[in-house]
């Protein structure tokens, strides 16, 4: 959407700063993420009283009219229209009143046909290969804000991380809602030369110094095959991001996930026998509806049996609509922020002995943060694995890739000296 306005004669500026014309991109994965998009509209009409406002993103697609009630906005506009942005600026009617403000949502069935020129940060780049979701999990709302699964075509997948390539990235991050549903069948129908694995095979023999990582995947789609490709190839980082949710098989058929806690831990223990220094993420939800406290000791003993470091919690939030929300037994509030924090606090633990665990190793460090901020700066950038790094001795620039030895650990953060220049 930034570049699109860029090309348009607008000048992007930082989202801090007081503009005229202010992209709200909103999330609707929790009822917290939505407050944040009422308060941001807030936020933003403080700098600037007169600027206009466009609310798009998930929460624009799936809740356009409540979207459109919030004071200030001045569009809203749903997903399949977003990187329409430049024209939609400039017929912007100058005053829209409240209850008249100009809504353009659409079913979602199509992809963005242009690449990216490029990213703000100059070390790693998003590529999107997916969209949308054919599950119907039953406390998500994200299958409804991006539509049926649907895959970007492969050569054009190839052709932009070979632009990123070109402009000096050094990271890729391949993005999708559901990754692993990957499925192009634009040029050949059969399913083995369509898949995730599949073009993961062709990546892994793109010229060019950089790696890439899998932004998050499905425990359905961690199978033998993309274990191998992981394990047997440099260009992907040792690092997987689970969507995981609970450990308890009563409640990930409630939730209608499409496996079993022992499905799960299998495939767990797969990976870690698979990939060497392995480091593990997940997504992870405490107090679905009717989760009991021994359901929720099932999800914290995965989280220690397969050492998840980086747990990405959530206190499940009721989402208007949705199956769960319609469960009788709600776990109380308090509950699931009680048992959000005991998963955060596991995870901080599994965390500090996994950093710890990495003095005298060595990896390579892509610098993402400026030098002349290091004073203030917490890290200067990641490892392969996606642990963070603070440099001791001289920064190199953004973008430079270095071998590193890690002498220590400051909190969340791994200390560490360069090996060989960039
Ligand atoms: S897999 Fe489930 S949780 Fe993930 S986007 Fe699809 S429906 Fe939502």
């Amino acid at each position: 959407m930034a570049q699109r306005l860029a090309e348009d004669h607008w000048t992007v500026v930082d989202h801090r700063d007081a503009a005229d014309l202010y992209v709200i991109n909103s999330c609707t994965v929790t009822a917290e993420a939505d407050r944040q998009t009422r308060q941001a509209t807030r936020r933003v009409l403080r700098k600037n009283p007169s600027a206009q406002v466009i609310v798009t993103g998930c929460y624009a697609q799936n809740e356009p009219m409540e979207c459109a009630t919030i004071p200030g906005v001045s569009l809203v506009l749903g997903n399949d229209h977003k990187l329409a942005v430049a024209k939609a600026a400039r017929e912007l009617p100058r005053d829209s009143r409240p209850n008249q403000v100009p809504v353009r949502v659409d079913r979602l069935s199509s992809l963005p046909a242009a690449l990216l020129n490029g990213y703000e940060s100059r070390t790693r780049a998003f590529v999107q290969i997916q969209q949308g979701c054919d599950q119907s999990c039953t406390f998500c709302v994200i299958h409804r804000a991006r539509g049926q699964s649907r895959s970007f075509n492969r050569k054009s997948v190839l052709r932009q991380i070979h632009t990123f390539v070109d402009q000096g990235y050094r990271e890729i991050v391949l993005c999708g809602v559901d990754l692993g549903s990957y499925s192009d069948l634009s040029d050949d129908k059969r399913p083995e030369i369509n898949s995730l694995t599949h073009l993961m095979q062709e990546i892994a023999i793109l010229p060019g110094d950089f790696r890439v990582r899998l932004s998050s995947i499905d425990p359905v789609h961690i199978d033998d095959l993309l274990l191998s490709i992981l394990a047997e190839s440099d260009r992907f980082c040792p690092y997987l991001h689970i969507s995981l949710q609970s450990g308890s098989t009563l409640i990930l058929k409630r939730m209608k996930r499409r496996y079993d806690a022992v499905f799960l831990m299998e495939r767990l223990e797969a990976a870690r026998e698979r990939i060497e220094s392995l480091v593990l993420g997940a997504d992870v939800m405490a107090g679905f509806p009717t989760e009991t406290e021994s359901d929720f000791n099932c999800t914290l003993e995965v989280l220690k049996k397969a050492n998840i470091v980086y747990p990405h919690v959530f206190a499940y939030s009721a989402r208007p609509g949705t199956p769960a929300a319609r469960i009788p037994r709600q776990v109380p509030r308090d509950e699931r922020r009680r048992r959000a924090s005991e998963l955060r606090q596991v995870g901080q633990h599994l965390r500090a002995e996994a950093l710890a665990s990495m003095i005298s190793n060595t990896g390579y460090l892509l610098i993402e943060r400026a030098p002349g901020l290091s004073g203030s700066v917490i890290y200067h950038g990641r490892l392969e694995n996606y642990m963070p790094v603070r440099l001791t001795s001289p920064i190199p620039p953004v973008g430079a890739l270095l071998e590193v030895m890690v002498t220590g650990v400051d909190g969340d953060v791994l200390i560490a000296e360069p090996l060989s220049p960039d």
